[in-house]
């Protein structure tokens, strides 16, 4: 049990059946793959993200010749996701996950996941596409939606202030302030 004390279980089905064509099509959410192998669905800690990927097969690495505004990778040969060691955990997760978009949305993506302004239209379209799964898992949208409808909350930055609190708990910063505001507004809520 020690050595596997990483391994997030896998909730009911096994790896293959998630990651076969079949189980993952257009209705197939990231918040689906989130739930079907993180069994708490809680992210408290930084390495239980890790050991989610590494419950999927895909290691994590961190990347020291990236430059400030490369923030990751991911080879998909490989099954390895690079990430900029010099960046805050916040942005390192935010990147985790964008990988992962990439890896489950668009197969065989080997671009760096740089500023937007060295994208392409279509490459930029993707790159909505990744931030968005990354975002639907950190910050699911029942929860997201219970906090907007609040009706106490009336104020806009009051709204991204409880926002960051009810996902930035157990000490560690995994939602910054941009991802709050981009989720907001993919989800229409501003
Ligand atoms: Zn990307």
């Amino acid at each position: 049990m020690a050595n596997n004390s990483y391994k997030i279980p896998v909730v009911g089905k096994t790896l293959e059946e998630i990651l076969s064509s079949k189980k993952i099509n257009d209705t197939t959410t990231a918040w689906d793959i989130y739930q079907r192998f993180y069994k708490d669905s809680i992210l408290n800690g930084f390495f239980n993200i890790i050991g989610f990927c590494l419950a999927l097969d895909i290691k994590v690495k961190w990347d020291t010749d990236l430059n400030d505004y490369e923030y990751g990778y991911i080879d998909t040969t490989e099954k390895t996701i690079y990430i900029n060691q010099n960046h805050s955990k916040t942005s390192q997760i935010f990147t985790i996950f964008h990988e992962l978009g990439h890896f489950f949305l668009h197969k065989g993506h080997g671009l760096k996941h740089r500023n937007q302004l060295f994208y392409s239209l279509e490459q930029k379209e993707e790159e909505e596409m990744a931030n968005s799964f990354a975002a639907e898992i950190l910050m699911p949208y029942d929860d997201v939606k219970s906090i907007c409808e609040q009706q106490q909350i009336k104020a806009q930055e009051e709204l991204i202030q409880a926002l960051l609190s009810k996902f930035n708990s157990r000490g560690i910063s995994r939602v910054s302030r941009d991802t709050v505001v981009y989720r907001l507004k993919v989800l229409g809520f501003m």
